[in-house]
């Protein structure tokens, strides 16, 4: 996927369809005024859940912010004195839970309930500390603060200052580290300060029930691309295969893939550059024509089903794939090639060759096999990865039925 792509599925998407939602349940308030008393307890309810399944699928940024939101939302709820006191602090809180909610997305998800879970809670302590202490600060020293400047500011702007830089960096993280967690921690933020700057354009259990639903779909969501992508390739996995097995009809085409030499090509550039080689020759793959659906099937082997097809239909499309591989120059990034240059030097000349100064090359072999009446998936997979062994066997780079 380019990472156009991933950054359109995994961060603009999923702020999309949020923002959407919202405006819907906004326009639509008076229709569930009725259920403001189910509305009310939903948070209870749907950030336990959300904690509870973080916990469990090892997601404990999402667990902590879904912990902190609940609180938040005891405190709002509650008439106790400690937390009517709390009300006197609002935009300490403010501050100190922009600068939380932010610190989440630059750390990784640890457990809990262990040594790095008592580190982050006296984190969080300390980060909600830190709003009180810049209000301070810029209260008493507001004047030179505000004499650094070089354009105007006003108190307001220099209390919102630790909030504006936090959203940046935020922002930007999410953006280039495209991922759903990333994604569902600067919307967390987002809605916090929507909160703040706007506390009555939705109700706060609205809101947090959100919070709530899109934590639950992110650790959904992510622990299916767990189950059924490749990490390294992004391509989908075998288990995905088997999956899609299930719902083939009885026409369908069947191709293995396997790249040549790639043991000695790992020997040659180490594992490193080979892991960056499958990725780009992955990327090649995803891009056949005639619908087919690719999958790593395991270490430097690839699947390629096509549904309704028989070889012959297909064959041109291998075809394309095969040259495209052939003939792609890779460029190694700079990192590795001064890792590997010495590797570089004694490189054999062979297949997987090195091609000019800074690029390698790869080949591949395909073998193809078309269902035959009565035969199951595995029969025909194996006769597929038969014809790969005559591939192989008759010089490599090249298809074999
Ligand atoms: P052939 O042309 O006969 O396919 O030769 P080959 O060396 O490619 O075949 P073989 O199956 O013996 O070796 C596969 C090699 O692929 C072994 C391993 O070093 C490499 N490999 C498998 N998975 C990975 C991976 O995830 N990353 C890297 N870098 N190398 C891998
Ligand atoms: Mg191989
Ligand atoms: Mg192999």
């Amino acid at each position: 996927m380019s990472s156009f792509l991933h950054g359109c599925r995994y961060f603009i998407l999923p702020l999309v369809i949020t923002v959407m939602a919202l405006t819907i349940i906004q326009v639509t308030e008076a229709n569930w005024q009725i259920w403001d008393e189910i509305i009310g307890q939903l948070p209870y309810w749907l950030l336990s859940i959300a904690a509870a399944m973080a916990l469990q699928f090892n997601r404990s940024r999402l667990a902590f912010l879904a912990l902190l939101l609940l609180v938040f939302y005891v405190s709002k709820q509650s008439s106790a004195q400690l937390f009517t006191t709390l009300d006197n602090y609002t935009d300490e809180l403010f501050i100190g839970g922009a600068i939380v909610i932010s610190w989440f997305a630059f750390i990784k998800d640890r457990g809990i309930i262990s040594s790095h879970g008592m580190v982050r809670a006296l984190v969080i302590i300390i980060g909600l500390g830190l709003g009180f202490i810049w209000l301070e600060v810029i209260e008493r020293f507001q004047a030179e603060i505000i004499a650094q400047f070089p354009v105007n500011v006003t108190y307001q702007t220099l209390t919102l200052l630790p909030i504006i830089f936090c959203f940046i960096l935020v922002f930007f993280r999410a953006m280039w580290r495209a991922n759903l967690v990333n994604t569902a921690i600067l919307t967390t933020l987002g809605i916090w300060l929507f909160y703040y700057f706007q506390p009555d354009a939705l109700p706060l259990a609205v809101l947090l029930s959100s919070l709530a639903v899109i934590y639950l779909f992110t650790i959904l969501i992510d622990s299916y691309f767990l189950a059924y992508r490749d990490e390294l390739t992004g391509l989908a996995s075998r288990r995905a295969l088997y999956n899609l097995v299930l719902s083939l009809g009885r026409k369908y085409s069947v191709a293995m893939l396997d790249i040549d030499h790639f043991k000695k090509f790992n020997d040659t550039y180490g594992h490193d550059v080979g892991d960056q080689v499958l990725r780009l020759v992955a990327a090649k793959m995803a891009r056949v024509a005639g619908g087919g659906k690719v999958f790593r099937y395991g270490g430097e082997e690839f699947t390629i089903v096509f549904p309704r097809k028989d070889t012959q239909a297909i064959l041109d499309d291998l075809e394309d794939v095969r040259e495209s591989i052939e003939d792609y120059r890779i460029v190694l990034r700079e990192d590795k090639r001064k890792k590997n240059s010495n590797a570089q030097a004694k490189a054999k000349r062979g297949k997987s060759r090195n091609v000019g100064k800074n690029t390698v090359s790869v080949t591949i072999s395909i073998g193809v096999a078309e269902r035959l009446g009565g035969e199951s998936f595995d029969q025909a997979l194996k006769r597929a990865d038969q014809a790969l062994y005559r591939a192989k066997k008759k010089g490599r780079n090249q298809i074999c039925l």
